[in-house]
């Protein structure tokens, strides 16, 4: 901004403004100063200006500017990993990116000054919401009033005209006693500006404790209750980086290019600066931002509000047709040109489709339970409750908490769909959930998963004394069959994926296998190739290689026989909440099988180590992964908001090393020598760590390619190399690939064991504070195209196999599992 503007402004306080406003600090110190101090905290020329007890703005000394300088900034919870993205790059870069939520104010420079106001205000911090409210609209229109700010504004064209910055910039969602009024900084029924997300999310990046985060989005989701409910919606869905259910297919996501192309024309930067940045980096939201904070501009267009942000990148995301790439390219200027601080952050990197700040969909739900359970929604304003922790003793709040939080994460997994759940919890709370959100054919579920075993014995411990069933474990895709009550068909995958339009021969030959009863249903079986010369089935890799969308009957190659294994819907019923036993009951009572086209999974109930051993080597002898084991008590209901203990997976692979399959994600590869020359002859792989966002190396793989895999590994990631590992990579020097790739696929490996390593770094910290773990003697099995690379192995499930080896060699028993699903 011109120098001759901020003289104006000194010269304005200093002569004309200053004691109508001291007169007016005398009744009202806080919001008087904070009001001042947004207009004016952002430049050089008043940053000598301080307030001070007596209320009276007065002239810092140099040697006072040096103590807060050194001044120790407030941190919460230890630094995330992954936080410091500038690591490979210049001072001035990780001072920028080290900013901490406490000093996110509107000026692009950290100012001691304002960290020092900053903690004055903050601990004064007990203005009423009626107060403040009066306050500001007082001295904002005091302030307009003057001649003086008239004239300023005017020859501004505007750059002051936003009120709401003179409390935004102390916005601080990690308070500990957070009051949903009085700590927001905007007013009921005012549209939430995107800056109170962004700055939330700020906040959550400087922190890796999983309950701390929960706490800090929690805070922001009650101002949002209560102060302007419509946008909990867009908000949660923000946080959760979708525009809309999965099953949509709507998704963000935008190609890096694409976005950098936006950055520089909205800039004026060049794209080569634009692009080594990105690779310096690793992460286009910060070089956004920065490339943002550099730029001056003189009219500032109007604030962005979470609705706003929201609606554009769901109309982003539903663009097609011609030209659509300008049409996203103008958007996504016309938003990003408003951006203001970290709003840029994390606006790109909603487009990019990765928020990368450790939000796992669970701590979304966690810290909305939160939220409601501390605030509960109500239709008054201001609510009856405001913090209903300080009317209840600590136990019978986690009580509480514990029961609205499964509410939540049971009907989410049930019915994952954000538009009609919020609405609901909005206007009849979270126990009104399950009457209203109930499971409904057309919309997928949360699949329930098993837990993985390392052999017969294990499964015999675990289910001593209870009656269980063994079932083939079939090697295919998993087929969520829904007919509604209107006739309509749908066939989901594991990730709720539309796969209908892959899969017409199944729909087609729903009529022959639904007996006559049957008018609505959902269920869960296994689609395999099938050989129908062979009468058998046929391995995964040829199933994936029909065709993905849009498939036509005639044209279909790859034949598929069908085993059903579950029913959790008849018509009109949902039937999660009854035990396997049953459902599997109403299962063969109210579908018939179609030989060689749909089939009830092989079966077998016993309790004898000798027959579960039999039943598994004739499972793989069937061509089957091996087996599911799953109770058959009176409590096994379809669990999918856990981990559940109710079903057990036993690979085949047991035998010859660890229990179950690894994936991996591919990282890098190594140019071939010999017989490999002219491809990849080894890769860099990693497991994924969601807490920190982390790619962690865990082994180099040389193994189990064909010649043909590694041609056609090598063509893939031809398309995926770029410059430099990104920021949030973890590797060794040593074991730098030639090519790195982003991270795009997910592998499925095997692998003899897992040990210790001083050079791989999954699970770091977890198992050992220096150590890695790394597979011994990986083996490539197949490309896994059903798992997303955050649905990976995590750093976590890496250490519990380490640990489970560990005690089976020690012949210890204590389960080290803890981990919840949701
Ligand atoms: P995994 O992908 O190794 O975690 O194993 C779980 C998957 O096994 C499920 O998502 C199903 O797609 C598949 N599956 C195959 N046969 C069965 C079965 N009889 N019961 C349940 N899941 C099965």
């Amino acid at each position: 901004m011109p120098t001759i503007f901020w003289r104006f402004i000194s010269k304005f306080i200093q002569n004309s403004v200053v004691p109508s406003l001291q007169l007016r600090l005398k009744t009202n110190s806080k919001m008087t100063q904070r009001t001042l101090m947004s207009y004016f905290s952002s430049k050089n020329s008043i940053e000598n200006i301080k307030p001070v007890t007596n209320n009276k703005l007065v002239e810092t000394s140099p040697e006072e500017l040096e103590v807060s300088k050194s001044s120790p900034i407030k941190t919460y919870g230890k630094r995330k990993k992954n936080s410091h993205l500038f690591s490979d790059s210049s001072d001035e870069e990780s001072n920028y990116n080290k900013k901490t939520c406490e000093n996110n104010s509107p000026s692009k420079e950290k100012s001691p000054i304002k960290e020092q106001l900053y903690s004055t205000n903050k601990d004064n911090n007990k203005s009423t919401d009626k107060n403040k409210e009066l306050d500001q609209s007082n001295i904002n229109s005091k302030i307009n009033e003057t001649p003086e700010m008239k004239l300023l504004q005017n020859s501004t064209n505007n750059i002051v005209s936003d009120h709401s910055m003179s409390t935004e910039m102390y916005y601080d969602p990690t308070k500990k006693s957070y009051h949903p009024i009085n700590d927001a900084f905007w007013s009921q029924n005012q549209e939430t500006p995107y800056c109170a997300l962004t700055k939330t999310l700020l906040c959550i990046e400087e922190v890796s404790a999983r309950l701390k985060i929960i706490e800090i989005l929690s805070n922001y989701f009650r101002s949002v209750i209560v102060l302007s409910p419509k946008d909990l919606l867009p908000s949660v869905y923000l946080c959760l980086n979708k525009v809309a259910p999965d099953y949509t297919g709507l998704e963000l996501g935008i190609a890096e290019t694409t976005l950098m192309k936006a950055i520089v024309q909205t800039t004026g930067r060049s794209m080569a600066q634009v692009k080594s940045d990105v690779n310096k980096t690793g992460d286009l939201g910060i070089v956004a931002e920065k490339s943002k904070s550099n730029q001056r501009t003189m009219f500032k267009p109007s604030r962005l509000t979470v609705k706003g942000v929201f609606e554009k990148l769901k109309e982003i995301s539903e663009m097609t047709g011609h030209a659509v790439l300008a049409k996203k390219v103008d958007k996504i200027q016309s938003m990003f040109i408003a951006c203001q601080d970290s709003e840029a952050r994390f606006l790109m990197r909603s487009l990019a489709g990765k928020l990368r700040i450790g939000l796992a969909e669970q701590s979304v739900l966690q810290a909305l339970a939160l939220a409601c359970t501390l605030t509960p929604p109500s239709l008054n304003y201001p609510p009856e409750i405001i913090n209903i922790s300080k009317e209840m003793n600590e136990e019978k709040f986690k009580k509480l908490y514990d029961e609205k939080s499964l509410i939540l994460k049971t009907t989410y997994c049930e019915s994952p769909n954000l538009d009609a759940i919020i609405p609901i919890i909005l206007e009849k709370g979270v126990d009104a959930l399950p009457e209203n959100c109930k499971l409904t054919p057309g919309v997928p579920l949360k699949p329930m998963l098993a837990h993985p075993t390392k052999g017969v014995h294990e499964v015999l411990d675990r289910f001593d004394g209870l009656k269980f069933t063994c079932e083939w474990k079939y090697d295919g895709e998993r087929a969520q069959i829904h007919l509604t009550e209107d006739g309509n068909t749908y066939i989901f995958s594991r990730n709720q994926e539309n796969n209908t339009s892959k899969y017409p021969d199944i729909l087609n030959r729903l009529n022959l296998v639904k007996g006559p009863n049957v008018q609505s249903f959902v269920m869960d079986s296994e689609a395999v190739a099938w050989d129908k010369e062979k009468k058998k089935i046929m391995p995964f890799q040829i199933l994936s290689t029909r065709k993905r969308k849009n498939a036509n009957e005639e044209d279909i190659k790859v034949q598929v026989c069908v085993f059903m294994f579950d029913l959790l819907y008849l018509n009109g019923e949902p039937l999660v909440k009854r035990p396997f036993w049953e459902r599997r009951k109403l299962l063969k009572e109210n579908f018939i099988e179609v030989e060689e086209q749909f089939l009830f999974a092989t079966s077998l109930d016993t309790i004898t180590m000798e027959e579960v051993q039999d039943f598994l080597e004739e499972s793989i002898k069937g061509n089957c992964e091996g087996l599911m084991v799953k109770t058959l008590e009176e409590d096994a209901t379809y669990e999918i908001a856990k981990r559940s203990r109710n079903w057990l997976k036993l690979k085949k692979d047991y035998l010859d090393g660890v229990g179950d399959t690894i994936d991996v994600v591919v990282l890098g590869g190594y140019l071939g020598r010999g017989k490999r020359t002219g491809t990849y002859g080894g890769f860099l792989l990693a497991c994924y760590d969601p807490e920190s966002e982390e790619y962690q190396s865990i082994c180099k793989i040389g193994t189990g390619f064909t010649d043909e895999d590694l041609q056609n590994h090598t063509e893939f990631f031809k398309e995926h190399v770029i410059e430099r590992p990104r920021s949030y990579y973890r590797y060794d020097q040593s074991h730098e690939p030639d090519h790195w790739f982003e991270t795009i696929q997910v592998w499925e490996i095997k692998c003899a064991d897992l040990s210790l390593s001083p050079v791989h770094r999954a699970a770091l910290g977890i198992v050992d504070p220096e150590k890695g773990i790394s597979l011994r003697f990986p083996r490539f099995l197949r490309i896994r195209d059903d798992k997303t690379i955050e649905q990976s192995t995590s750093a976590q499930q890496i250490a519990e196999l380490y640990y489970s080896q560990v005690q089976i060699m020690n012949q210890g028993s204590t389960n080290t599992n803890k981990e919840d699903f949701y």
